[in-house]
């Protein structure tokens, strides 16, 4: 039996790589939706489109990850 560690996934800023985000004070999930997130490493704003492209994005490396990590299983 083999392990498989995927790690974590986070949304990554796609200017600096920061994995954290600033949401706005009173924010919940669903402003996060309306208004974004500021990332906190270089504070860009991330539209709620382009946050749905970082999740987009998690989504496929995941798969692949996922993929990879059976494959070598399987060997
Ligand atoms: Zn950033």
């Amino acid at each position: 039996m083999t392990d498989i560690n995927l790690g974590t996934a986070n949304i990554q800023c796609p200017h600096c790589g920061s994995t954290q985000f600033v949401q706005q004070e009173t924010a919940g999930p669903e402003d996060v939706k309306q208004s974004g997130a500021v990332c906190a490493g270089c504070g860009k704003h991330l539209s709620p489109a382009e946050l749905d492209i970082e999740v987009d994005k998690i989504g496929k490396a995941l798969q692949q990850a996922v993929a990879d990590a059976l494959r070598k299983a399987l060997k």
